[in-house]
């Protein structure tokens, strides 16, 4: 048997439950040769804002899956080295992501019929990450470090939503007002196997589907009904 290494990630002690940490992931020295990398050596799409590089398998942003479509990246060197190890295999699809000072994501979850496993290493300057409990409930900041990688699972995962706000200054906990800068994430995905059966409503589209599907059963009977004069259902 291969001896087991303890995880690197420990988890952090906060609602939402499910979040593991991992500060250093790399050190400052490898982390100012990513950026020099990032900043010279890669062809980023042109426009403003955030901007991201896939590899691995595309991500598709209208199914919020895999993209089948486009011939699967192999991992770059540079990048290879930043793979979380604590999986049993490689992450499907890893996404670079540009953050230029004041850009942000609206709040939400990835896919759960899509995705498992969700990991996020930050490069560059810190920024405040907002994690959600439905649309008027609890509401969490976490300081997502340069160097930090993070694991989101449970209900941290599927349960509250994450974003980060479009703006220039993070109000931190203690008051002070810490100006944004540059910022890199690197997310790393592995795909489902299997169906999600967390049943949450709200934010699971595994669980949504299978409500339309009902509904749509339901309406189907209502109009047999109907057509055979037994009145509506209700
Ligand atoms: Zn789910």
């Amino acid at each position: 048997m291969i001896p087991q290494t303890p995880s690197p990630l420990h988890e952090l002690p906060i609602s939402p439950s499910g979040i593991h940490w991992q500060n250093d992931f790399i050190t400052p020295d490898h982390e100012a040769r990513l950026v020099s990398l990032f900043l010279n050596e890669l062809e980023w799409p042109d426009r403003t804002g955030r901007i991201s590089l896939h590899y691995g398998y595309t991500f598709d942003y209208k199914t919020f899956g895999v993209d089948r479509t486009i011939p699967y990246k192999p991992f770059p060197a540079w990048l290879q080295s930043l793979i979380p190890a604590t999986e049993s295999r490689p992450p499907d699809q890893v996404c670079l992501q540009y953050y230029p000072r004041g850009a942000g994501i609206p709040p939400h979850v990835d896919s759960h019929r899509a995705w498992d496993q969700l990991y996020a290493l930050s490069i560059g300057a810190p920024v405040l990450m907002q994690l959600r409990r439905g649309k008027q409930g609890e509401r969490v900041d976490i300081d997502l470090t340069g160097r930090s990688m993070m694991q989101f699972k449970g209900d941290s995962r599927l349960h509250w939503t994450h974003g980060i706000k479009k703006r220039k200054t993070d109000v931190l906990a203690d008051g002070t007002v810490r100006a944004r800068g540059d910022r890199w994430s690197i997310t790393y995905r592995w795909v489902r196997e299997g169906h999600c059966e967390c049943g949450d409503v709200e934010l699971c589209d595994v669980a949504q589907e299978r409500l339309g599907v009902e509904k749509e059963k339901r309406s189907v009977m209502a109009a047999k009904a109907q057509e055979d004069g037994l009145g509506s259902l209700g």
